[in-house]
């Protein structure tokens, strides 16, 4: 499966640049210029990569990598043009996994990437729960050593779950979480789901010893 990216640049010359550079390398790439715009896709979207540039139109890059420092440990390289020490100190205390400085060479880039990624895959383990474990860097589910098939929805569900276990997950928090704002009020979505996602990693879907139901509220996951 191919990697996501996702380049936030409002230069759309250098945006295309790095599009196709990362393209060349298979990653799949969603551009945006709005500091704005990418919070809101690493709210709703699995990404492995973000490549930040800090002077943006509408938010400083350096509030938009506070801001998603506050829920994700996805990779994130700041290219930018302020080469100044202090710009560095603060993007990478802030979370930045690496801070390039334009204009770059597309071969430090690549690898400066190829270690970012190699740093984070480290410090991720693979997450288990009875006879299933998880790599969430490949996104490969196996059971009892069988690879499992969830489709993105299903698995989005089963690591938000798996996230809060122990606690509840009202229909809403869930179809935010994974649909977007726009689905609360239709828990309909949650149930077709979740069913489809209990026949696969469930030994007996109809009594959950994973996903559990709390009747008129939502779900708990329990090890
Ligand atoms: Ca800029």
């Amino acid at each position: 499966m191919n990697l996501q990216a996702l380049i936030v640049e409002d230069d759309l010359a250098v945006q295309s640049f790095l599009q196709t550079l990362l393209q060349s390398q298979n990653f799949t790439v969603q551009t945006t210029s709005s500091g704005q715009q990418c919070l809101q896709l690493l709210c709703n979207q699995n990404v492995d990569l973000v490549l930040l540039d800090l002077g943006l139109a509408d938010l400083d890059g350096q509030l938009v990598l506070q801001q998603l420092r506050q829920w994700t440990a996805v990779p994130v390289i700041v290219i930018s043009a302020r080469g100044k020490e202090q710009d560095k100190i603060q993007a990478l205390d802030s979370g930045a996994n690496d801070y390039i400085t334009k204009p770059f060479s597309a071969g430090e880039l690549l690898a400066r990437i190829r270690a970012a990624l190699r740093q984070h895959q480290g410090s991720v383990q693979t997450l288990q729960f009875g006879d299933v474990e998880i790599d969430p860097i490949q996104r490969l589910i196996l059971k009892n050593g069988t690879p499992l098939h969830l489709t993105k929805t299903e698995y989005d569900i089963l690591l938000l779950l798996l996230k809060h276990a122990g606690s509840v997950l009202t229909h809403n928090q869930i179809l935010r979480q994974v649909w977007g704002e726009m689905y609360q009020g239709r828990p309909e979505y949650v149930r077709v789901h979740m069913a489809t996602l209990r026949q696969k990693i469930e030994d007996n879907p109809a009594t959950p010893q994973f996903i559990k139901t709390e009747a008129g509220v939502g779900y708990r996951f329990s090890h």
